[in-house]
């Protein structure tokens, strides 16, 4: 699982409009994210990498979720016992209580939304856990045609 997004930067070494790869990666059991651009005038590089399970950078990820959309988590088993879901989001989250209460009635109402990696990756967890989730691209707004 793994999304990217292309856009534009500025070389830092010659201040050159430059092109920046952004990505952000499900390996194995964890979330990595990746930054990146190569310049064709300087040739100056940079590369930046978050290793697995460090936040991905706020930037990046709105720029993943205009690109993508969001994917919402959905609760295949409507029955799931909250303690065990609460206890996923809260290892997960690494929330308060409080917190992964709000996020499962967030769950509940269908509005608890990430990137696909993301949610992906809370999908597995609870599968783990025993709980039957799912994750769905959520409804994009296309704005050319009608409004939503
Ligand atoms: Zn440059």
């Amino acid at each position: 699982m793994i999304e990217s997004v292309r856009y534009p930067s500025q070389c830092s070494g010659c201040g050159s409009e430059t092109e920046c790869v952004g990505v952000q990666a499900l390996v194995g059991q964890r979330l990595e994210w990746d930054i990146g651009y190569h310049c064709p005038v300087c040739d100056d590089a940079s590369y930046e990498c978050g290793p697995g399970g460090s936040r991905i950078p706020d930037d990046l990820r709105r720029r993943l979720l205009a690109e993508h959309g969001e994917a919402r988590l959905v609760l295949s088993d409507p029955l799931a016992g909250p303690a065990v879901v609460m206890k996923v989001l809260r290892a997960e989250l690494g929330g308060e209580l409080a917190e992964a209460k709000a996020a499962l009635q967030q769950i509940r109402a269908g509005v608890f939304a990430g990137t696909m990696p993301e949610m992906t990756l809370l999908v597995h967890r609870l599968r783990t856990a025993g709980v039957k989730a799912a994750a769905e691209r959520a409804e994009q707004c296309d704005e050319a045609s009608a409004p939503c």
